[in-house]
């Protein structure tokens, strides 16, 4: 590839060639791979990021076309994890990253080690469980984080720096964010776009060591009431608190604080957890004599009315058409057994 790739980005006098050469030798673990993360990771991947590893538990579905940049019509027809088809997507437009693709629902264990070996981690998930066991894997293994979130026409970003900023719980317990959810209330796409510049323009100090360059405060906006905001955290940080206080506990990270059980909000879905590997092929042709089975190497999908169940390779199962977790738990004892 020619020399000139990069040429914009490292005549811009901060980064400089010596800010280039730091970004390729760096490695970003992105967690969550829907709006925020097509959009972070596509960033990235153009500015010239050394290694990416991506985590999502999802697939390309209908809906997702809409904001999240990388995913095609192809993409959803074939049902394809989020995480595989960007990365398929990520490496037509930059060959020379190293991409590790994890089809996976992040949990303290499978994320431990991938934080540690990371040298940002960049949160672009949409739900505060993996939110708070990443906020106590960063404060262990002291690597910096980057908080996103949107919703409607308003986006909130805030750097995480273990051992200098407050963590996400104290920042919470601050400023107490709304329960809406993007499947409760909608998402226009230019509030994802906003979240992620100013993300993306925190990674890019991060990666080329500009420490003084990083922001400070916590960005809220609202871009349909033109609303703008920062607000200094810097008081919000506890000295009691079990993740950035003197002696952390890092309660997130128990199994048991994990539910194998989930009602996904708003989206009339549940997910169920277990730690069984499924054989998709085996499992496809018992589950074709009481529906329509559709696979790929990653997982199946079964209409199975008033039902749609999809089995990950994994063992993970969302069962979409309930939110009750009594019904979601009957159909899945019997279909997997
Ligand atoms: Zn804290």
């Amino acid at each position: 590839m020619s020399d000139d790739r990069y040429s914009r980005q490292s005549l811009y006098q901060p980064i400089g060639i010596n800010g280039q050469e730091k970004i390729k030798n760096k490695h970003v673990l992105l967690i969550g791979c829907g709006a925020l993360g097509t959009a972070n990771a596509e960033s990235l991947v153009r500015a010239g990021i050394g290694k990416l590893t991506i985590v999502d538990r999802d697939y390309v579905e209908a809906s997702n076309l809409q904001r999240q940049q990388l995913f095609t019509e192809q993409d959803y027809l074939e049902q394809l994890p989020k995480a595989i088809a960007a990365k398929e997507r990520l490496q037509q437009i930059n060959s020379s990253v190293s991409i590790s693709a994890y089809v996976m629902d992040g949990n303290s264990r499978n994320l431990a080690s991938l934080v540690k070996e990371a040298d940002l981690v960049l949160d672009a998930t949409d739900n505060f469980d993996i939110r708070f066991i990443t906020n106590d894997l960063i404060h262990q293994y002291e690597v910096p984080w980057i908080f996103g979130s949107c919703v409607g026409s308003t986006g909130m970003s805030y750097t995480i720096l273990p051992g200098e900023t407050p963590c996400l719980q104290c920042i919470l317990e601050a400023t107490p964010v709304s329960g809406a959810t993007c499947d409760a209330v909608g998402i226009i796409a230019p509030a994802v776009q906003m979240v992620v510049a100013h993300q993306q323009a925190e990674a890019l100090k991060i990666l080329v060591e500009a420490v003084d360059a990083v922001r400070t405060k916590l960005v809220t906006f609202d871009l349909w009431h033109n609303q703008y905001q920062t607000i200094d955290m810097k008081r919000a940080k506890k000295d009691t608190c079990p993740t950035c206080g003197a002696n952390p506990s890092y309660p997130n990270l128990s199994y048991e604080a994990q539910t194998k059980l989930e009602v996904l909000c708003g989206r009339n879905t549940v997910q169920i957890r277990s730690n069984r590997m499924v054989h998709l092929v085996e499992l496809a042709e018992r589950l074709r004599t009481i529906g329509t089975v559709k696979q790929n190497e990653f997982l199946l999908s079964l209409d199975y009315q008033p039902y749609r169940v999809v089995i990950f390779r994994d063992g993970r199962v969302l069962i979409h058409g309930t939110d009750s977790a009594e019904k979601a738990k009957a159909v899945y004892y019997q279909l997997v057994g």
